[in-house]
């Protein structure tokens, strides 16, 4: 009885701190936004499979933490979106990524939007307002969307994609597979493009199941005339399956990993003079 009730305090007790490391980790990445050196956006570029050229780049947040170092977008975009600070951090990527890549010899530049965010009924507005006045066109940004998204049952985020996409704005769908949404489903959808989710990629080899589920996805999706992007590609072998079935674009650490402006524009200027 006594042990039990220990425990109890034990477990009281590790709740109490998680819960103020937690407080702690709001208020910096409040403090975070603010500043101008914490927040970065890193870029990973993706490649056609057809010639292995950089057809576009997908804007990554980063949090370099004052004490702790890089901490991940999985730790504290679920925090932004808790504390009401998402909104803000997503404008501040979307402005930025449009203003970095601007002159970049690329097709599109794509950016993560939370369902929070799309959420939103002005949401369509608020972009359309960002990029003009960067002055961006509007073709050349996408804009990633998880299938959480496409289950709102409110309707504002159907609401939001339709209304983007009539600015000219593509929809690509992450981490596709990983959801709630079937095969069948896909026909319904109205995205441009559909991002094989990694854990598909990487059971190649391992699994004959996820070599025919990939397949099954591009073909459905270019019957449906939707473009495919294959996450997380890490050895040659699951580019060349990937080549060898139609995928058209493919992302991952065997191609490059996410990197600072700096490097990405070395990099562009390596391919373009290719
Ligand atoms: P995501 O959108 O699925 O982004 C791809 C993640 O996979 C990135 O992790 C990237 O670094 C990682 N990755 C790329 N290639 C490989 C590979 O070959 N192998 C492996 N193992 N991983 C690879 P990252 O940057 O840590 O981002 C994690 C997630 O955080 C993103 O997943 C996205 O959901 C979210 N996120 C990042 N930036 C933003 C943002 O600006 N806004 C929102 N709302 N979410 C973001
Ligand atoms: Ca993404
Ligand atoms: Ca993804
Ligand atoms: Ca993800």
């Amino acid at each position: 009885k006594t042990a039990g009730r220990g425990q109890f305090a034990v477990f009281g007790k590790e709740m109490d701190t998680m819960l103020q490391q937690r407080r702690t980790l709001e208020r910096e990445l409040r403090e975070a936004l603010s500043s101008d050196t914490q927040i970065q956006v890193y870029y990973q570029p993706l490649y056609s499979a057809r010639n292995a050229k950089i057809t576009g780049v997908e804007a990554l947040l980063r949090w370099r933490h004052p004490q702790h170092g890089w901490i991940a977008p999985d730790v504290f975009i679920p925090i932004a979106e808790d504390a009401g600070m998402i909104e803000a951090l997503g404008e501040r990527v979307l402005r930025q990524a449009c203003l970095d890549s601007m002159s970049w010899p690329i097709e599109t530049v794509a950016v993560n939007v939370s369902v929070v965010e799309l959420r939103n009924p002005a949401y369509a507005m608020k972009v359309a307002k960002i990029l003009l006045s960067i002055g961006m066109d509007p073709t050349r940004l996408e804009l990633e969307v998880t299938e959480s998204a496409l289950t709102d049952s409110a309707g504002h985020c159907e609401h939001n994609i339709k209304a983007l996409r009539a600015l000219g704005i593509t929809i690509a769908l992450d981490d596709f597979g990983t959801g709630f949404s079937s095969l069948g489903r896909l026909q319904q959808l109205a995205v441009d493009r559909i991002k094989i989710d990694r854990c598909f990629v990487q059971g190649f080899g391992r699994s004959t199941n996820d070599e025919a589920i990939v397949r099954a996805i591009i073909d459905l999706a270019h019957a449906k005339g939707l473009r495919t992007t294959a996450e997380g590609v890490e050895t040659t072998e699951q580019s060349d399956y990937l080549r060898g079935i139609g995928c058209d674009d493919l992302q991952g650490f065997l191609l490059s990993r996410p990197a600072p402006v700096k490097d990405i524009e070395r990099l562009l200027r390596g391919s373009a003079s290719h």
